[in-house]
């Protein structure tokens, strides 16, 4: 049984730059008095007034009908692929995808569907990846019902779909009969770096979500959008598996915080990804593919480091960073400054600097 991630050690120093993930961001102070301020009700009843002007926000933003607020970015997925689809239903979506590589069989253990694998660079796929993908209606396959995108792609890079190749995707897949979701979990992410709004980007997709624990900062909590229809039965899923709310109002207002407070700035955790990723280039050894976005993915292999080992010694040094497969991820978020970024990079010459 792997239970990931282990409690740190004792005798490890401090966490001073932590780079591990944006889910680690921490409320701000104002964050907190926001929360602290919120009107609340009875979430399941409908009655939370913060959680309903952050739903009515929600669907502004992405441009959808309505939306429904649930505890975290995995129910999201869980809620839109239970709504979209019925047991023994195919899901399309890339083979590195959350969905698949990350939510531990929820698909299949709670709504009986499965999941074929797309393959294409960088978390993403193109028409004809998909149209190859796509099988004959017969009593022979699985209905395919559900096509699933990832914005930013996580394991691709934290790269952004361009609005061409999104639009292209969800119009071949409607084509097929197909409904579409976009996993929008950095939407706003993909959205601040490309300069697109993110109702342009989720334009064709019937289903959006978008996570607030992350790089927005919020202690939990995500949004997901769709129809009037839709959001009927994503509700009846939420109630399902238990996500139902109280007094949510108090967890919303840290939504509506960030919203206000904490989109525009993830272009400094851009910023802080292109520094480290520029700057990590001219270590001897390190490989780094340049970032689109907050993930920077590098490994030592060619300084004779693998990813975890590098991971290891960067923690006895104060500084946390995410090992993906024989990668490291670094990802820059609200708590990681400028100087935590230099304070990283001189671990990591440190690190392969010191003889071993
Ligand atoms: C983090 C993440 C999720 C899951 O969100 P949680 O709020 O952690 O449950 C889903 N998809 C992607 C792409 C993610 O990065």
């Amino acid at each position: 049984m792997v239970h990931a991630p282990a409690r740190p050690a004792r005798d490890l120093p401090p966490v001073t730059v932590n780079l591990y993930s944006d889910t680690q961001t921490r409320p701000t102070a104002a964050m907190k008095a926001a929360m602290m301020a919120a009107e609340v009700g009875d979430e399941q009843a409908g009655l939370d007034p913060t959680v309903d002007t952050l739903c009515d926000r929600m669907a502004r933003l992405t441009g959808k009908e309505a939306a429904v607020f649930l505890p975290s970015g995995t129910m999201c997925n869980r809620v839109a692929l239970l709504a979209h689809c019925r047991p023994g239903d195919e899901v399309l979506a890339h083979a590195t995808a959350h969905v698949l590589s990350s939510e531990g069989g929820g698909a299949a253990a709670l709504g009986g569907v499965q999941i074929r694998p797309l393959t294409g660079a960088d978390g993403q796929f193109d028409v004809a990846a998909l149209t190859e993908a796509v099988t004959a209606r017969s009593r022979y396959q699985a209905p395919q019902t559900l096509l699933c995108v990832e914005q930013t792609a996580n394991l691709g890079g934290g790269t952004i779909w361009p609005v061409a190749a999104l639009h292209a995707v969800a119009e071949c897949a409607h084509a097929h009969g197909m409904a579409t979701h976009m996993d929008g979990a950095r939407l706003l992410n993909a959205a601040v770096a490309a300069g697109v709004p993110a109702a342009e980007m989720a334009a064709g997709y019937d289903s959006v979500w978008l996570d607030f624990s992350k790089g927005l900062g919020a202690p939990l909590g995500a949004v997901l959008c769709g129809s009037d229809d839709f959001i009927d039965r994503a509700w009846m899923w939420k109630q399902r598996l238990g996500g139902s709310l109280r007094q949510a109002g108090i967890c919303a207002a840290a939504c509506l915080h960030a919203l206000d407070h904490h989109v525009e700035r993830l272009a400094e955790d851009h910023e802080n990804a292109r520094l480290l990723a520029r700057d990590l280039a001219q270590i001897e050894g390190v490989a780094v593919t340049p970032p689109q976005t907050n993930l920077v993915y590098f490994d030592a292999d060619a300084a004779g480091l693998s990813a975890a080992e590098l991971a290891k010694r960067l923690r006895a040094r104060g500084v946390m960073i995410s090992v993906l497969g024989n990668r490291l991820r670094a990802c820059t978020h609200l708590d990681v400054t400028r100087a935590g970024v230099e304070q990283a990079l001189a671990a990591i010459r440190g690190v392969l600097a010191a003889p071993r």
